[in-house]
């Protein structure tokens, strides 16, 4: 009877010990959410932190309790005015979405509902492969079709290129290793393809050296010929390729590649397709511009990224892989506590079978209500007006004597430096990279930079529903006067 007593007192929980004051707080929580997306154009769009808010995260592991209000204020103090600051009209550094409200909604409803997207027979499951048909869809991949969300275009693209090592080695690459290959196997992307396929490569157990730089033409585009020519070396040398990978829309500059070319190749070649489109594979919306990513519905895989375009909040990305079946085959296990029964939780599908993730977020809910609330068509035109946007501020650079484009700009990324009477290439660096920090700094506008044909640039890449064309002629105007200033004090003599 002791023992009874004693378990009926002592069990605790992590629920709010009173409903209605956590109940208070959430709505003023939820209050303070929305006024600070309502008035984000009014703040910076970057800030440095102060030396307290930098020092208040080497506090040690908390062993004692505090009151949720407190531990709230402790977020809105330190870390809510101190964003990356990608949901920011002005934010137009690498390559981001800038999330939205519903989606945010989203996340936290995912939360609360707490499932387990590794599979099994409950609504979420459901919703997960709805929110894949409905990708497939969006690219004109067939309804049989593979596919999975993940964290993002590196997980998405990890996916398509295993499935493409486990396809074309050859010999029972999972149960033998890559080891057993029997002709070293060859991958292929243009000179522009983005840094996760060499991690990768890497992963993969195919090594950096597997990926063939292919170069590129004046529009940063693959050249197809230098491909052919490519293939067929590797082919003399006893190299087996294996896999093209195409990028629509390359992080640099936003070049397309000839996807209709690469398809031909591909299937010329008997090549594995994969088609990175991290940035461009939602082109296939916009009614405008869809054509530049015509041939995207021939890949045999297919990398995209809803935390880009869609601006569902980070993570969220998706691969689709034509052939369901090579998809599952290359990731399927069942573990003697995983099988499935006739009825009940288990008789739903096993999402894991797709992918790396036993466990897996309800990613779903994010982009599915977002989708619902404005349709697939609203997505299309913002992207267009992202695109029309990029072109707009092309025309300011171009009509603009101190400035100067880099790159063509084919989609929604603008390659340009600001120019200085006879400065070198280094110092030329130094000036651009000097303006760009000064932007972020004054909280005006976040942009990046990179190196495009051995130059130096900066890179404005619109992937914001938020921004507006008076935003860009702020920027234009602000790139002004930082050169005028930065060149007054620094001019050398
Ligand atoms: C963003 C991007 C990736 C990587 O995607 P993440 O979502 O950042 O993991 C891959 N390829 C291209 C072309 C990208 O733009």
């Amino acid at each position: 009877m002791d023992g009874f007593q004693e378990a009926a007192t002592a069990d605790e929980t992590l629920d709010p010990p009173d409903w209605t004051d956590a109940g208070a707080l959430s709505h003023r929580i939820l209050d303070d959410a929305i006024t600070y997306l309502k008035d984000v154009r009014k703040r910076p769009v970057w800030r440095e932190m102060p030396a307290e808010v930098s020092s208040f995260f080497s506090a040690p592991l908390p062993r004692s309790p505090a009151p949720m209000a407190d531990v709230y204020d402790d977020v809105a103090r330190n870390v809510m005015p101190y964003p990356m600051g990608n949901v920011h009209p002005r934010f137009w550094a690498w390559y981001m979405g800038a999330s939205n409200f519903t989606g945010a909604l989203g996340d936290f409803l995912a939360a609360i509902q707490g499932s387990n997207l590794g599979g099994g027979n409950h609504a979420a499951g459901l919703m997960d492969s709805q929110v894949v048909n409905w990708m497939k869809e969006t690219v004109g991949f067939p309804a049989t079709a593979g596919g999975t969300l993940v964290s993002g275009g590196s997980m998405a693209n990890i996916i398509g290129l295993t499935v493409a090592r486990n396809v074309k080695a050859g010999v029972d690459v999972r149960e033998r290793g890559v080891g057993a290959v029997p002709k070293p196997l060859r991958y292929y992307a243009s000179d522009q393809v983005h840094s996760c396929h060499r991690k990768a490569m890497e992963a993969l157990g195919l090594g950096n050296r597997a990926l063939r730089r292919i170069p590129t033409d004046a529009g940063l585009r693959i050249d197809i010929a230098a491909l052919k020519a490519a293939i067929a070396e590797d082919r003399e040398a006893g190299f087996e390729p294996a896999c093209v990978i195409g990028t629509a829309g390359t992080v640099n500059t936003g070049a397309v590649d000839d996807l209709q070319a690469l398809a031909t190749v591909a299937a010329e070649e008997d090549l594995w397709f994969h088609v990175d489109g991290c940035i461009g594979a939602l082109i296939a919306i916009a009614p405008q511009n869809r054509s530049l990513v015509a041939g995207i519905e021939q890949a045999d895989s297919i990398a995209l990224d809803p935390h880009k375009w869609l601006h569902a909040p980070f993570e969220a990305g998706c691969a689709l892989v034509r052939d369901a079946s090579q998809h599952r085959n290359t990731f399927a296990v069942t573990p003697e506590y995983l099988e499935s029964t006739p009825r009940g939780l288990a008789s739903g599908a096993w999402l894991h079978d797709y992918g790396l993730q036993t466990s897996r977020g309800f990613r779903a809910l994010k982009i599915w209500m977002a989708l619902k609330e404005h349709g697939v068509d609203k997505f299309g035109r913002l992207i267009d007006q992202n695109i029309a946007q990029a072109r707009y501020l092309t025309r300011l650079i171009e009509a603009e004597p101190a400035l100067e484009l880099m790159a063509p700009t084919t989609i929604n990324i603008v390659s340009f430096r600001h120019r200085l009477a006879g400065a070198s290439e280094e110092r030329l660096k130094t000036f651009n990279t000097e303006i760009m920090l000064r932007l972020q700094e004054e909280g005006i506008a976040a942009l990046s930079d990179t190196t495009v044909h051995g130059r130096h640039c900066l890179r404005v890449a619109i992937a914001n529903h938020r921004t507006r064309r008076d935003d860009l002629d702020l920027l234009m105007r602000e790139m002004l006067r930082l050169g005028r200033e930065i060149a007054a004090v620094a001019t050398p003599t």
